[in-house]
Parts: structure tokens; C-alpha cells; sequence
């Protein structure tokens, strides 16, 4: 899975990032606007408010702002609130608007949460949502699709679990072609000698033909 990384400065830590993190959830959001990922990301490193987040997810494209391995404020859980403590946020984008744009972000964060509970041994009760924290009603337009529906996208991502073959499976089928292909190369040359000695033996019975019309010649 392809990650743009753009990643806040360390001079930035103090104020969106204090703490380090060991992640024990998901938080999804809804970025109630209509901006592309990587924007979303970069005006969050650039202004001065103590909102962060990890991802912003948009139909194209997966941008990473924030290390796993430290906090973000975007729960409104407080200090020691869990959601802003032990969360991976993740804004979805073009939720202001919705439409096919957004659909795409919710597919592609679907595959992208998929694979962080695949990482982590989450189950899916780890993904939960920004509303669990604070009552805000957010990740909005999700909600207002149906949050079980996007579990169930999730799910249906974790199912169809592409296995990927490891290396040694390709180097092995690498050699296997390899002997394949030297193989093939030998018959090829038994064949062209073959050919060589049937046209060979063509010859051979064109000039014994010819003797023998000059014995029926003389015969005659
Ligand atoms: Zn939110």
C-alpha cells in the first residue's frame, strides 16, 4: 500500500504531538471539508491550533503527517483520553461534499484500516470513531451512511486478504523458468539437427533417384 509521507517537524512535537504512543485503536474521521489529502495534511503541520492527526485519506491517495508511534489531539478525549492518547486518527476526505470522491476515500481507508488490523492483531472492534470519544457527531457523512456499513467494508477487506508470494516463492519460480528455458533450448537445437539430417537424407534420396533414372535409361 503506497504512503505519501509528509511528516511534521520535530519543532512541531510540543504542540501536536507530545507524547510517545503505543496505537491500541483506530479513530476514524470525517474531515467535514473538501480538500485533498495531502492538503489536509499540510495545513495541519502548518497552523498553529493543537488539532493533529495521523492520515488523511482522500479517493487517490494515502498521507501520512504523524509517526504511529506518538499522539495526536483530534478526539477531544482530553490529555489522557484514549482516543488522543492510544488512537491512529484517520480523516477521510471530501466528506463536506460527499459523492464519488468521498465513496472512493471511504473504499481506500477501508483497505488502508484493513491492513493496520492486519499489522497490529486488532480485531475489528479496535476501529472506532471520533463520536465514541466526544459525542461529536463525526466521522459524519460515514455515520450518516451507516457505520456498520463501513465495518462491514473493512471486513469485506480483511477477507479477501490478497496473499502476496514471498521472495523465495519468486526466486524459486525464477529458477524454475530458468531450467525451463535451458530445457527448451535443447530440444530447439535437437530439432534444427533433425532438420539438417532429414534434408540430408532428401538429398541422399534425390541423387539415389537420379542413379536410378539413369539405370532405367540405359534399361531401356
Ligand atoms: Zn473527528
Amino acid at each position: 500500500m503506497n504512503i505519501t509521507k509528509n511528516m511534521l517537524p520535530e519543532s512541531k512535537y510540543g504542540l501536536k504531538s507530545p507524547y510517545k504512543m503505543k496505537p491500541t485503536r483506530i479513530v476514524v474521521h470525517n474531515t467535514a471539508n473538501d480538500a485533498p489529502a495531502k492538503n489536509e495534511i499540510a495545513y495541519m503541520i502548518r497552523n498553529d491550533k493543537q488539532v493533529s492527526f495521523h492520515y488523511a485519506i482522500d479517493d487517490k491517495e494515502i498521507v501520512q503527517g504523524i509517526p504511529e508511534d506518538r499522539n495526536a489531539w483530534h478526539s477531544a478525549d482530553g490529555p489522557n483520553g484514549k482516543g488522543n492518547r492510544e488512537g491512529i486518527a484517520i480523516e477521510i476526505c471530501y466528506s463536506k461534499s460527499g459523492g464519488t470522491k468521498f465513496d472512493n476515500a471511504e473504499k481506500l481507508a477501508a483497505k488502508f484500516i484493513a491492513e493496520k488490523l492486519k499489522e497490529y492483531s486488532f480485531g475489528i472492534d479496535k476501529v472506532t470513531k471520533h463520536q465514541d470519544y466526544s459525542g461529536k457527531y463525526c466521522p459524519h457523512r460515514t455515520l450518516d451512511k451507516g457505520w456498520q456499513r463501513f465495518l462491514d467494508m473493512i471486513s469485506a477487506e480483511l477477507n479477501n486478504e490478497q496473499v502476496e508470494p514471498s521472495n523465495d516463492t519468486i526466486n524459486e519460480l525464477k529458477l524454475l523458468l530458468d531450467t525451463l528455458n535451458e530445457e527448451l533450448k535443447v530440444y530447439k537445437n535437437t530439432i534444427t539437427a533433425k532438420d539438417s539430417e532429414i534434408s540430408k537424407l532428401n538429398k541422399e534420396i534425390g541423387d539415389l533417384k537420379a542413379k536410378l533414372d539413369k539405370v532405367k535409361d540405359i534399361v531401356n
